[in-house]
């Protein structure tokens, strides 16, 4: 095959960043913002120009499109999902959006704002260095850049015209999925796997060229209740139970050296109590587990019920109430009953010339939840750093190879 060109994927990037999506936490509408349509809409419009079928925009938001396989009726190919999110992070503002681009790039520092004083340090991300002669693109510094996820977005919308324009290229079917507030965890609240109509997708919200991602963590939340006994403090001797006092007794003895989110990192988990509220008559603690293994959650949990108990036996006429709440699972637990879903895209990879990395994710994500609703789903690599920050950025370059993958993908689906 011919090298693979994508005509104006920097045009249709920017066109995409320029549009501020940022979603909201505290929000509980669907989607969480209204701004987040104006990004659908316009994909819906180019899905439709562009000559999909079944293009639908729901009413939460989510843009579904189907592009039809090229190969012989008789012919059994599967339908493959690809799917990005346009919202973006609450963390920084998405507003404004002014891309920087840096033609061969000279691998220096980068001045990000006007005033010189936000600047993109090499020794800070020394993968910079190896940036060296690409085209660089950057904030001003004053907002995000919005490449998670809208280099996903163009990097699909990029295959797709590709796989349109060359008939030749073997394809399957394909299930185009854009969906609303990935970014505050509720990417995958509105749509079913019966809406998506496919049996495997990939996420293209992944960081690094190369990377794939196979594994989240395991998680759930503890919470405890902990009500003590309130008197008139002048004439509470023998009959006080103070709450607080027991809240804060239980979470002294977590591990502040080991199990915890700042002394840790790749594959080990942690406790992390995140919420303490309330007062002397009753607290509410929240704390969120984290393991790759399930088992590993087992194991934390029943360390915390060991403290828990100890108090409650120190404090008799104090209640602690202790309960356990599943968030998510490890997607490699589903991922391992298809290995071909995992095994096509390493070699996808190959195809357009890369190393393969496999990488793991210390959190969640939606592909995990698909997975888990039916449709494995594990992530491939945007080419994007530093993603949630004005020191994001990402090379054309790499959103090529991001596009170029794809397209081997679909083609690797057809054998
Ligand atoms: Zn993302």
């Amino acid at each position: 095959m011919n090298k693979m060109e994508f005509p104006g994927m920097l045009e249709r990037f920017f066109g995409y960043v320029k549009i501020d999506t940022q979603s909201n936490d505290d929000s509980k509408d669907s989607p969480s913002t209204q701004k987040q349509l104006n990004l659908s809409n316009k994909l819906k419009d180019e899905l439709i120009t562009m000559g999909l079928q079944d293009v639908e925009e729901t009413k939460w938001g989510y843009v579904l499109a189907t592009l039809k396989t090229n190969q012989p009726m008789d012919k059994k190919v599967p339908t493959i999902a690809l799917i990005a999110h346009v919202d973006t992070s609450p963390d920084v503002s998405g507003e404004n959006v002014n891309p920087q681009v840096h033609k061969n790039y000279d691998a220096g520092d980068v001045v990000l704002s006007s005033d010189g004083k936000l600047v993109l340090k090499v020794e800070d991300y020394p993968y910079l260095k190896e940036q060296k002669g690409k085209t660089l693109i950057t904030t001003d510094g004053s907002t995000l850049l919005g490449a998670d996820n809208k280099a996903g977005i163009t990097e699909i919308m990029c295959a797709l015209e590709y796989l349109i324009k060359n008939p030749d290229c073997p394809r399957p079917n394909i299930c185009v999925l854009f969906t609303p507030d990935e970014e505050v965890g509720r990417g995958t609240e509105h749509i079913t796997v019966d809406d998506i109509k496919a049996q495997y997708g990939y996420t293209i919200d992944g960081e690094k060229l190369g990377e794939i991602e196979d594994e989240t963590f395991c998680a759930d939340t503890v919470e405890l209740k902990i009500t003590g006994v309130n008197v008139h403090p002048g004439y509470a001797k023998g009959k006080l139970v103070n709450a607080v006092k027991i809240g804060a007794d239980i979470v002294e003895q977590f591990p502040k050296d080991r199990m915890s989110p700042e002394t840790t990192e790749k594959r080990e988990g942690y406790i992390h109590p995140h919420h303490f509220s309330g007062g002397g008559e009753q607290v509410i603690i929240k704390i969120l587990i984290r393991d790759f293994e399930e088992n590993g959650l087992k194991v934390k949990e029943e360390f915390i019920k060991n403290i828990v108990d100890a108090a409650a036996a120190k404090y008799p006429k104090a209640q602690i109430e202790f309960t356990v709440k599943e968030s998510y699972r490890n997607m490699k637990i589903i991922l391992d009953k298809y290995p071909e879903v995992l095994e096509k895209a390493v070699k996808a990879l190959e195809m357009a010339g890369l190393i393969p990395i496999k990488n793991i994710i210390r959190g969640g994500t939606d592909g995990a939840r698909l997975s888990f609703m039916g449709l494995p789903t594990p992530n491939i690599f945007t080419g994007g750093s530093n993603f949630h920050s004005r020191h994001e950025w990402i090379t054309l370059e790499d959103m090529q190879k991001a596009s170029e993958t794809i397209v081997h993908l679909m083609k690797l689906w057809c054998e």
